[in-house]
Formats: structure tokens, C-alpha cells, sequence
């Protein structure tokens, strides 16, 4: 992939590209059956990139009906896992070539610098495809242990139609979490990204059909969630949903399947994560960077977010200085200046969201060290400073509520008993960190953290090796590795009998 260019460079393409803004069903680009559009809002600077259809359950139930027949057909859901693997390499690889764009279409959709873009989300979208395309025609089935007479054959087979409904913080990369694990299995897929940054969704569908995968595997439906999203949910001809986005709407997700066909429902949710700092820290300076860029890292929207730092009393002094430090290095730019390291919240609601809670920080008794303000308003853009409250009790709404913001809450605590308590006790379970030199210590506290991914001396660390995902209500079921292939299958058990002859 090509470095980005310069910011005037990066800004005259910006202003030349074109947008893919109409549903993509059965292979074609098609309007909302109702004809509605809803706007496209960058915010970067509030203008509205282009419009999109706006679809709903008339749309949702064109798209499943040509997923359900394609599926049928075989033509993918029977394709050997050679073709398959042969046709996703090729997806992967139009993807590479069209970084630069992917990465431009990303940062206007919903604000994330183009240096994140470019070096995070695109790459990573790409390689997760080839990972799974990697590893299709290597996974093997099992033969039970039965005796001479019988054989037990346990065999996985795709699940039909997925639905994969997904947020906005890594629009591509979100969804790709999804498309990789459930296109390798062979199911056809209705993607419906979120409404505030549909733009590389429609664009890759297409790649998709050009690298060979036939029309209708994959289909996009951008639109509302009450509207295109709950019509998913509710279908009685989608087999499974696979949800990244907020734990109050993963929970109707679980409704709807209840109220409709049982479909199977795999639920990403928030998280509120403990990155705890012991006295005993190897390196404070390490960890106070990996602090700062832990909460501040895509304006904070980030749903592993190391919103809650706890840290043992003895260093909590010297440990903010450096967190400050490092955050004031990272304010708000122009997302598609390279030299920004945090750009815009999504939009106008979610960055008064965000400045609510920093509101509410401050009047239920947290000390404001850093930030806490709307920057950057003649942009006509939605951007927030990088805060720091300190004094924080657990108890308090910022450590209890997912902000999803550049919003870190610095609790103290005695030692790290208290520290493991602390960090546990909230309604999610998504992430946690420990930074010791004491290897016990860390492996205790490994064991004991109810958190679907541990860091040791680390933030963040991980790879698509690596399953993703949460305890509690931070959701079920986890995406990377090959764990994700079990979500889009179905598990056959198959008895023979040989008889005796
Ligand atoms: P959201 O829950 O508001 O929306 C997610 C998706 O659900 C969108 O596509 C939206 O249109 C749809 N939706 C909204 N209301 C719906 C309804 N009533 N019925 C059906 N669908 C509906 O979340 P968001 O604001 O887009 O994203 C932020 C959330 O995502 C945060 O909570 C964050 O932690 C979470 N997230 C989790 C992970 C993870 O892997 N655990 C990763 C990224 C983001």
C-alpha cells in the first residue's frame, strides 16, 4: 500500500472520489425499493459526502431472498474449500489494491485519521480475509472414538444466511471480522453497516462479486437500525446474526430472535476496560504511552478502550504526569491531515454524548486534569479533547458507562487485590491489562480478571491468532482464529453402522 500523500495532496483526492451510495443486492447496485436516501455526514466538517438508500424491511427481504437462493444454488455454499480460498485471496487482494481508497473512504466516513486508516484498518481488514481464506482448505473434520462396528462422522456445514449488523468505530474492519470466518464457511451474507459509515461496506461488495464470488453471497443494506436492522433480526429466513455494536441493542437482538425463528445470535458488545498499573511496573514510561494511546487511539471509540486506569496509590502521581503528557501530544486534527493523531467523533449526538459524561464527571465529584472541552468548531466538525479525570471512585457513572470517547478515568487502589476487585466489578468484560514485573503476581491476576482478552505489560496486543471478545456483557461468542469458523457452522453428528460383515 502506498504512504498517503501530503494533507493538500490527501484532500484534492478526497474531493475527487466517487461514492458507492445504493444497496448492493444479488450482485447489482440498487435504490431503496421506498426510493429514500438518508444523508452522508463527514465529520470532519459536517458536510454531507453524498446520500444513501435508505433501507427497510422491503429491501432486507430482496436481499435474504437472494442470499437464501444462491445458498440453495450451491454455487458458493457447496464450492470446494479450494475455490473458496481462491475467490476470498482474490477479494483480499482487490482490497490491497484499492487501500488508498478504502482508507480515504474511511477516515471521511467517520472521522478516524488516514494514518490510522492506512496503517490500521485497511490492512488489517485485508489480511483478515486472507487469513481466512488461508485456512479454509486446511480445517479438517473429526472422526469420533466408536468402536469396530460403527463409525461417528462429525462434520460442520454452513449455517444458510447470515446477517452481520455492524457499528461504526471500524466500519471495515468490524464487518471483515464477520465476512472472512462466515464467507470461508460458505454461507451467504446480508451486511448491514452502521448508518453513520456505510461507504467502504458498499464499496468492497462489489470487489467481492469482481474477484469471482457469486451474486448474491454477498449483499449490503445500508439504512437505520430500528428499521433495516430490526427487520434482520426478525427475519425468519436469517439464520444467524453476528452483532458488533452497543450492549443495548445486542440485548433486542436476543429479543428478536426469540420472537421470531430462534437464529442463532453472536453479540460484540462494549466494554469498560481496566488497564492496571502496579507499583512494580517494569516501565512506567511504556506504560503511560500504551495509557494514553490506549483511551485516546481512534478518538477512544474503540470498544477495548483502557477507559479506567488503576493504578497502585504509590505511583498514581507520577504515572498521571506522564499519561498527561503523552495525551496532550495526540489532540484533535483534521482527519485527513497525516499529522493527526486523533480526528472527529462520529457525529454531532455522539460527540454531545461524550461531553455529557464529562459533564457528569465533574459533578459527581471527579477532578478534571486534562481537557474535557469541544475543540475545533469552526471546522463545523465534531471534536473532543483528550481528558483526564483523576480522583475517580469506581462507583461513579464515567467508570460504570461505557463513554466511547477520548474520556480515561484514573482510579486508585491499595494493591493489586484491590485492583483486581476494582477492575472487575462492572457489567462488561471485554479487556484488561496488568503492568508488573512480578510474574505471579501476573498470572494470578491473569486468572482472576473476568475479561475476554488479557494484556501483560502490554495494551492491546493480540493478532487474528488470537480469539476477540468478551465475559459478561461485553457479548458472547468471539471473532479472529478459528474459533470465529464455529459461529457460521452447523455441527453434523453422523452414526454408521457397519454391522458385522
Ligand atoms: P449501536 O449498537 O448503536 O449500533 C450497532 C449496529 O446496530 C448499527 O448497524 C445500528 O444501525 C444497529 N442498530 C441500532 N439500533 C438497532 C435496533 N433497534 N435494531 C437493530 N439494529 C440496530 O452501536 P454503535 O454506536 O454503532 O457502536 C458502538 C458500540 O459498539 C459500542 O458499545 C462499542 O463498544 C461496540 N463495539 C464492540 C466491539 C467488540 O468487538 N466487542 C467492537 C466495536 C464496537
Amino acid at each position: 500500500m502506498t504512504t498517503p500523500l501530503s494533507f493538500e495532496a490527501l484532500k484534492s483526492q478526497a474531493s475527487s472520489l466517487s461514492f458507492r451510495n445504493k444497496a448492493f443486492i444479488n450482485g447489482d447496485y440498487v435504490d431503496a425499493l421506498s426510493g429514500k436516501t438518508f444523508d452522508c455526514i463527514s465529520p470532519r466538517d459536517g458536510s454531507v459526502l453524498t446520500k444513501i438508500a435508505e433501507c427497510d424491511l422491503a429491501d432486507v427481504d430482496r436481499a435474504v431472498v437472494a442470499a437464501r437462493a444462491v445458498f440453495e444454488k450451491g454455487s458458493w455454499s457447496e464450492a470446494s474449500p479450494g475455490t473458496r480460498k481462491a475467490v476470498m485471496m482474490k477479494f483480499a487482494d482487490l482490497m490491497e489494491q484499492h487501500a488508498s481508497e478504502l482508507a480515504l473512504l474511511e477516515s471521511l466516513d467517520m472521522g478516524k485519521p488516514i494514518t490510522l486508516a492506512v496503517r490500521d484498518d485497511i490492512p488489517l481488514s485485508y489480511k483478515c480475509i486472507r487469513w481466512y481464506a488461508e485456512a479454509i482448505d486446511k480445517i479438517y473434520d473429526e472422526i469420533s472414538p466408536s468402536d469396530p462396528h460403527s463409525i461417528g462422522m462429525i462434520t460442520r456445514e454452513p449455517l444458510g444466511v447470515v446477517a452481520a449488523v455492524v457499528p461504526w468505530n471500524f466500519p471495515l474492519m468490524m464487518a471483515v471480522w464477520k465476512l472472512g470466518p462466515a464467507l470461508a464457511m460458505g454461507n451467504s451474507i446480508i451486511l448491514k453497516p452502521a448508518e453513520q459509515s456505510s461507504l467502504t461496506a458498499l464499496r468492497v461488495a462489489e470487489l467481492a462479486v469482481e474477484a469471482g464470488l457469486p451474486e448474491g453471497v454477498l449483499n449490503v443494506v445500508p439504512g437505520f437500525g430500528p428499521t433495516a436492522g430490526k427487520a434482520l433480526g426478525l427475519h425468519d429466513d436469517v439464520d444467524c446474526i453476528a452483532f458488533t455494536g452497543s450492549g443495548e441493542v445486542g440485548k433486542l437482538f436476543l429479543q428478536y430472535s426469540g420472537q421470531s425463528n430462534m437464529k442463532r445470535v453472536w453479540l460484540e458488545c462494549g466494554g469498560k476496560s481496566p488497564n492496571i498499573v502496579l507499583a512494580d511496573c517494569p516501565d512506567l514510561d511504556a506504560a503511560a504511552e500504551a495509557a494514553a494511546s490506549g483511551i485516546f487511539y481512534n478518538q477512544g471509540e474503540v470498544c477495548t478502550a483502557g477507559s479506567r486506569l488503576i493504578v497502585e496509590e504509590a505511583i498514581k502521581d507520577e504515572l498521571i504526569e506522564k499519561v498527561i503528557a503523552a495525551g496532550k501530544a495526540m489532540q484533535p486534527g483534521d482527519p485527513l491531515d497525516p499529522a493527526s493523531e486523533m480526528g472527529a467523533i462520529v457525529d454531532e449526538s455522539q460527540m454531545n454524548r461524550v461531553l455529557g459524561y464529562i459533564e457528569k464527571g465533574q459533578s459527581e465529584g471527579a477532578r478534571l486534569s486534562m481537557g474535557g472541552k469541544q475543540v475545533r468548531t469552526d471546522s463545523g466538525g465534531y471534536y473532543v479533547e483528550p481528558t483526564v479525570f483523576d480522583g475517580v471512585n469506581n462507583d461513579m457513572t464515567i467508570a460504570q458507562e461505557e463513554i466511547f470517547g477520548p474520556v480515561l478515568s484514573v482510579i486508585s487502589v491499595a494493591d493489586w487485590k484491590e485492583a483486581v476487585k476494582t477492575a472487575n466489578d462492572t457489567p462488561y468484560g471485554l479487556a484488561a491489562a496488568v503492568w508488573t514485573s512480578d510474574i505471579n503476581k501476573a498470572h494470578l491476576a491473569a486468572r482472576k480478571l473476568r475479561a475476554g482478552l488479557v494484556w501483560i505489560n502490554c495494551w492491546d496486543g493480540g493478532s487474528m491468532t488470537m480469539p476477540f471478545g468478551g465475559y459478561k456483557q461485553s457479548g458472547t461468542g468471539r471473532d479472529r482464529s478459528l474459533h470465529a469458523l464455529d459461529k457460521y457452522c452447523e455441527i453434523k453428528s453422523t452414526w454408521i453402522a457397519l454391522g458385522d460383515a
